[in-house]
């Protein structure tokens, strides 16, 4: 099913996982946190595409059990920087023979060593999305958005007058990078509808639930941490149970705080842990009753 549809229907709920780096075992441990996650049930789970060094191959397989076996709508990832038109024309007809309606069209991260070409078919998300539907399918199509302007971007204007082409060029519905002070997300969904953007914005949120994570993340997204979290981390990040509370508590007031807000959907980046996205879900269970229907 198109998760478009399900959009025209009612706010979504949905997970964002990742492939894991190697091995088959990697691969059922993944299929064991799915399992843990449909019980949750979301409308749809999205499975990354190349991101952290990970492996491009799972993330049909992934996304195949996510809707084949588990019987929760997927949406794969798919980024075109790095790849020909052949790499993608092969992962299309992999989708289409594994019943996966829905594609999050990507350009991917740069490498950070300007020596690797990458940028060889596909310089923008664009780009991808006017490929796959001049194709002879029928994906639904959506792409990413940053509520604090992506880093290539000179200004949050400029940025949106790009994700505007992405609009025109097939999206459907537009998935936010993570983000900490909702004011971000508001200041996005506002300047964006005055664009002329009006296809859902279904916000990211992230429980940073250790001290890594949060290095890393800031690392990869550029995200600015407000000082009220910044505070909160500073003062127990040597305290592994403390800094788990604080990452979940704090994503439930988000996320609450978006719900009262009326946004389209919440998009959770749960990072492979279940046992995170069912706190989670469960402190916000009566809010979530209250909204999503
Ligand atoms: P684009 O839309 O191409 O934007 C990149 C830059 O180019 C922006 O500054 C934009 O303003 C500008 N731009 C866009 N279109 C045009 C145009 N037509 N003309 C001129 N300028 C333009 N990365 C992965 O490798 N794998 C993943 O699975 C993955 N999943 C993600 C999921 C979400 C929800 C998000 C928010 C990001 C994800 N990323 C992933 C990271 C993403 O690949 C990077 O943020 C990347 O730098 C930009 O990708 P994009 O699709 O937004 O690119």
């Amino acid at each position: 099913m198109k998760i478009s549809d399900i959009l025209q229907k009612k706010k979504t709920l949905s997970f964002e996982i990742y492939p894991p780096k190697k091995d088959s075992k990697d691969i059922d441990q993944i299929f064991k946190t799915i399992d843990r996650l449909a019980l949750l049930k979301p409308d749809f789970m999205s499975v990354t595409y190349g991101a952290l060094g990970n492996n491009t191959k799972n993330t049909v397989e992934i996304a195949s059990y996510i809707k084949n076996k588990a019987n929760i709508e997927a949406l794969a990832h798919l980024t075109g920087g790095p790849s020909s038109f052949l790499d993608i024309d092969n992962i299309l007809n992999l989708l289409n023979e594994n019943k996966l309606d829905n594609i999050l069209a990507l350009r991917g991260d740069k490498p950070l060593d300007s020596n690797i070409e990458y940028l060889k078919y596909f310089n923008h998300a664009s780009d991808l999305l006017t490929y796959i539907k001049n194709k002879d399918y029928d994906f639904c199509l959506a792409g990413a958005c940053y509520p604090e302007g992506h880093n290539e971007c000179n200004s949050l204007y400029e940025d949106l007058l790009n994700l505007k082409i992405k609009q025109d060029m097939g999206a459907s519905f537009f998935i936010t990078q993570i983000f900490f002070d909702n004011d971000y997300f508001y200041r996005l969904l506002r300047e964006a509808r005055k664009m002329g953007i009006t296809i859902p914005i279904i916000p990211g949120i992230m429980p940073l639930v250790n001290s890594k994570q949060i290095l890393n993340t800031i690392k990869m997204t550029g995200c600015s941490i407000p000082l009220s979290l910044r505070t909160m981390i500073e003062r127990f990040q040597n305290d592994k149970e403390a800094m788990r509370q604080i990452g979940i508590n704090y994503s439930i007031t988000q996320i609450i705080d978006l719900l009262a807000n009326d946004v389209d959907g919440i998009h959770l980046y749960v990072m492979n842990n279940a046992v995170v996205a069912e706190e989670i879900i469960n402190g916000i269970s009566h809010v979530l009753a209250k909204v999503m229907q």
